[in-house]
């Protein structure tokens, strides 16, 4: 149960968005050129090469790369934006929170005269 008054209507926002969030990964998707390995693949000499999907993230300062098949690229872009989207969300209530602390300040001050 969230209390909604110790919020602002910001924050209200951004956790009802929040609360309707979908699969999720905090990682970008790079399309890149790759030569398959293979001696006789026309990649190995001339070209062109393959087009690979890579999910990149960063764990514990190194970056990561996990492949991604063609078919579950538009679904890996879809995680990935709404990962996005997330960060942004919690940043938002963040902020949101931060100015609620400060409305009080201000509102007390201004009872006390
Ligand atoms: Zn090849």
């Amino acid at each position: 149960m969230i209390h909604l008054k110790m919020t602002t209507p910001r924050g209200k926002r951004a956790l009802d968005r929040i609360r309707k969030i979908q699969p999720f990964v905090q990682a970008s998707l790079t399309i890149t050129q790759k030569r398959c390995g293979n001696p006789r693949c026309r990649c190995f000499q001339e070209g062109p090469l393959h087009e690979v999907a890579l999910l990149t993230w960063k764990e514990e300062k190194r970056t990561r790369t996990l492949y991604v098949p063609r078919e579950l690229r538009p679904e890996v872009e879809r995680w990935v934006q709404e990962g996005k989207l997330l960060k942004r969300l919690v940043a938002e209530v963040s902020q949101a929170q931060r100015e609620f602390l400060v409305s009080k300040k201000k509102s007390r001050k201004s009872n006390r005269g």
